[in-house]
């Protein structure tokens, strides 16, 4: 079994800096990046709320980050954590062996839910998007619906009315699941609608010359009539499942299956197991949030391994 100082799971904006962090500190950290490198960035497009750069293009951004962590000489592989033990702090991956860790990161995020619909994966990014805060800012002075009813999908339509100019809820019932103030917020907002009883069954427009959403199919659950609608931009917002399938008994986790910290910590229920990013927020869920994190997760990490050592120093 190898045997490491700092493991980390999950190649995300909390996975890359936490890497970073770390291999600065001189932890020697182990990175895993997962079969596909780089998290939900990749599948987006333009990125235009990272500091630094006015614009640019998701993967490019995460290349970056991997670049980033190559050039300080973290070891980055590309492979599966198929299994932890946590009492143990060992773990073992698809194809690169065993780990022996002293201390964890958890980064492996979050995935945002889809509809299943085939125009779905045809305009992600073209759209159709899983983040207002995001993509927002793209839709200025254009039509727009959000599927859902929960706080996401209400908090996302009350924020699209600032670019937007008409905004649809899309529910497929004829309640909100969201807070009342959040509730009330969105109906006093002249700008939306709420299409009560609707289940968004598909969604169409260009693919030549530049890909491009048109119209979106509602059914009405009630009558199962069909209706069609212009529309520029589908937000879909019915809920993220985090990828803690790997810690289910061994760390605390909420109904939702978040892992859960302490307050402003990224420590979790074991010492010397951290959480950062989408995996344990999903409030704010962004890149940035999610790289602040990373960074609060190898300074942990970094403390707890120098209180194991003297465990008469100050800060322990
Ligand atoms: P939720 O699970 O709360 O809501 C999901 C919504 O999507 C429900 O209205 C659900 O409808 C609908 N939905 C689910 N699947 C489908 C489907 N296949 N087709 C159509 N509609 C569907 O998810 P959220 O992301 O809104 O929130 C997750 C958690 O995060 C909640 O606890 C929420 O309160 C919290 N949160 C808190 C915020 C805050 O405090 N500011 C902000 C955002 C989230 P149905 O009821 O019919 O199943």
């Amino acid at each position: 079994m190898k045997k490491t100082k700092c493991l980390i799971i999950g190649s995300g904006p909390a996975g890359y800096t936490a890497a970073v962090y770390a291999q600065r500190a001189a932890l020697d950290p182990v990175l895993f990046l997962g079969n596909q490198p780089g998290g939900q960035l990749t599948i987006t497009t333009e990125v235009e709320n990272w500091p630094g750069d006015t614009s640019v293009q998701g993967p490019e951004l995460m290349q970056r980050m991997a670049d980033h962590c190559q050039a300080l000489g973290v070891k980055m592989i590309q492979d599966q954590i198929i299994k932890v033990d946590l009492k143990n702090k060992t773990c073992e991956s698809e194809r690169s062996g065993s780990y022996q860790f002293e201390t964890l990161i958890i980064a492996t995020g979050a995935q945002a839910k889809w509809l299943g619909l085939d125009g779905e994966k045809t305009f992600q990014g073209y759209g159709v998007s899983g983040c207002a805060t995001c993509d927002g800012f793209f839709f200025k002075d254009k039509k727009v619906c959000v599927v859902g009813g929960g706080n996401t999908a209400v908090e996302e339509a009350t924020f699209l009315t600032k670019f937007a100019s008409e905004v649809y809820l899309i529910h497929r019932r004829d309640t909100l699941k969201a807070d009342k103030t959040n509730q009330e917020r969105l109906l006093s907002n002249p700008k939306v609608k709420v299409l009560w009883n609707k289940e968004l069954v598909e969604i169409d427009g260009d693919t030549t010359p530049s890909r491009k959403v048109k119209h979106i199919q509602l059914r009405d659950t009630q009558t199962g009539d069909l209706t069609d609608m212009s529309i520029d931009g589908v937000f879909v917002a019915i809920g993220h499942s985090p990828a803690t399938s790997l810690f289910k008994g061994q760390l605390e986790m909420d109904e939702g299956g978040y892992l859960i910290a302490e307050p402003n910590s990224t420590k979790t229920s074991i010492p010397g197991v951290f959480a950062a990013g989408d995996v344990q927020d999903k409030v704010y869920r962004q890149a940035v949030t999610a790289a602040g994190q990373g960074c609060m997760a190898a300074l942990e990490a970094e403390r707890y391994l120098q209180c194991q050592e003297n465990p008469e120093h100050e800060t322990c």
